[in-house]
């Protein structure tokens, strides 16, 4: 049976150390959460997925990890800081505050007053200021989005590289946004991580390219672990996309709390590297961009066919990390009648798991079995599959409770007869079969944990 209760999800992160609320010791922060020792894993194994996927298994995207402090100067010509906002209203008798679109027939949700201020716009980034003077005059931007830093960095990442269009940029790492409704659990918070490819292709290929990525992020997502039907592809509307983009796909998943956002796929045609360019009204760029006076260079590229210079358009699909968390422990996350008790199992992928594997010594005190398992941890660690542990608790059942809880693929029991051939228990998460292993069978077992390969031929490259 899949959760859809996010009470029971909240209450396994807490309890298996996954997800905490930040400050909690102070009364918690709303919209700021923390990963404890499991969520810590869990997210860093699904950020090493995605980089697998998108920079290393292909031969046309490079890494970036830039700056989260951005001069305003960025945000001034990418447009944020004039639309980067939420409408607001005010209640004026209860005095909270509300998005616009919470509102139904301008009532307070709060208190059912239709005593509202007007709506008002209200920026989201996070500023602070910038050396040793508070005096406002010196101050930066907390990243609203990790794209912005790719933009700026294209002229130093296609002369580092000798890339051509087409060639993208990946980056993956914290973005921050003064949400004004955080909530449903880590879905809205406003510190967050997100998982971004500025893919960079020639103006009349964008559209290709836009329907490969949509696809291709669609089946990555398959292969964490997402089912098809908590899936949908929604396309926006064309009076309802953003400043910068022609199109929008949006992946919607089926949180507890309903069907939103998991991952935007944008096509942002030449408005970003054509709105940081020096004297941009040299092209032809369609997208409305401000004339920039600041920028000190030109990101263009020349055809080679041509000669002519010209802005790439880009593809953006942009997901969020937290999103991600959320969604797969909601995939995961799973109870059953075993024996008259209700037993919590996380059938995460195996390359996802925070624990690849845990090795427990029949007994605590005998000092044989224990030398034995910690000996065999360290070898199955060295494997390089993710994290193995060593758990010495002396009772068996509950380290497996225990690992079922945090998705642990496989426990490893060492008794007296590994004593004597090396062979050990080793007992599956998903089915609770326990099989008898020797050393090779049981190194097989783990290799599996580690993601597959992404077969190349399901994805067609636009020429
Ligand atoms: P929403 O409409 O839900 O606010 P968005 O369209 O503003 O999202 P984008 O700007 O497209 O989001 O950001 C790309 C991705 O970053 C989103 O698909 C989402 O996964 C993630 N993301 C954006 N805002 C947040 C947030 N406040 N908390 C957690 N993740 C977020």
């Amino acid at each position: 049976m899949a959760s859809n209760s996010m009470e029971d999800l909240v209450a396994l992160c807490k309890r298996r150390g996954f997800i905490f609320q930040s400050d909690e010791i102070y009364g918690g922060q709303k919209g700021l959460y923390s990963f404890g020792p499991m969520g810590v894993e869990l997210k860093n194994n699904l950020k090493q997925a995605w980089w697998k996927a998108m920079v290393w298994q292909r031969d046309d995207v490079e890494g970036l990890d830039a700056s989260l402090l951005t001069s305003p100067n960025v945000l001034k010509y990418s447009g944020h800081e004039d639309t980067f906002t939420d409408p607001l209203s005010d209640c004026k008798d209860c005095k909270s505050r509300w998005r616009e679109d919470q509102l139904t027939d301008g009532i307070c949700p709060n208190c059912g007053s239709k005593n509202l201020t007007e709506a008002r716009p209200f920026n989201l980034m996070f500023k602070t200021s910038i050396g040793p003077v508070d005096d406002g005059s010196s101050y930066a931007y907390l990243r609203p989005e990790t794209a912005q830093q790719i933009f700026t960095n294209f002229k130093n990442v296609l002369d580092s590289t000798n890339r051509a269009v087409p060639f993208g940029v990946a980056q993956m790492g914290k973005s921050f946004r003064n949400e004004i409704t955080p909530g449903k659990f880590i879905f809205r918070v406003r510190e967050f991580e997100q998982m971004e490819l500025e893919f960079f292709c020639k103006p009349d290929t964008d559209e290709e390219w836009f329907k490969y990525w949509v696809q291709s992020r669609i089946d990555w997502w398959l292969e964490q672990g997402i089912k098809k039907e908590n899936l949908e592809v929604f396309e926006a509307p064309q009076d309802d996309l953003s400043h910068y983009s022609k199109a929008t796909t949006d992946l919607l998943y089926k949180f507890p709390h309903g069907f939103e956002e998991l991952e935007g796929i944008a096509n942002r045609q030449d408005f970003d590297l054509g709105s940081h360019t020096k004297n941009q009204s040299e092209f032809n760029i369609k997208a409305k961009v401000m004339e920039n006076k600041d920028s000190t260079t030109k990101l263009a590229v020349q055809d080679l066919d041509t000669k002519e210079w010209y802005i790439p358009f880009c593809i953006e699909p942009s997901a969020g990390v937290e999103r991600g968390v959320f969604a797969l422990l909601n995939e995961a996350y799973n109870e059953e009648e075993v024996e008259g008790k209700t037993r919590v199992v996380l059938s995460l992928k195996p390359h996802l798991s925070p624990i690849k594997a845990a090795v427990i010594p029949l007994k605590r005190n005998n000092e044989d079995l224990v030398n034995h398992a910690k000996d065999l941890k360290n070898k199955l660690q060295m494997l390089g599959m993710g994290r193995v542990i060593l758990e010495n608790s002396g009772n068996i059942g509950k380290s497996y409770r225990r690992h079922d809880e945090v998705g642990t693929p496989i426990c490893i029991t060492v008794d007296f007869e590994t004593l004597e051939n090396q062979t050990v228990t080793v007992r599956d998460r998903d089915t609770m079969e326990q099989k008898r292993l020797g050393p090779e069978e049981l190194i097989n077992s783990l290799l599996y944990t580690s993601p597959s390969p992404r077969d190349k031929s399901q994805y067609p490259i636009p020429a």
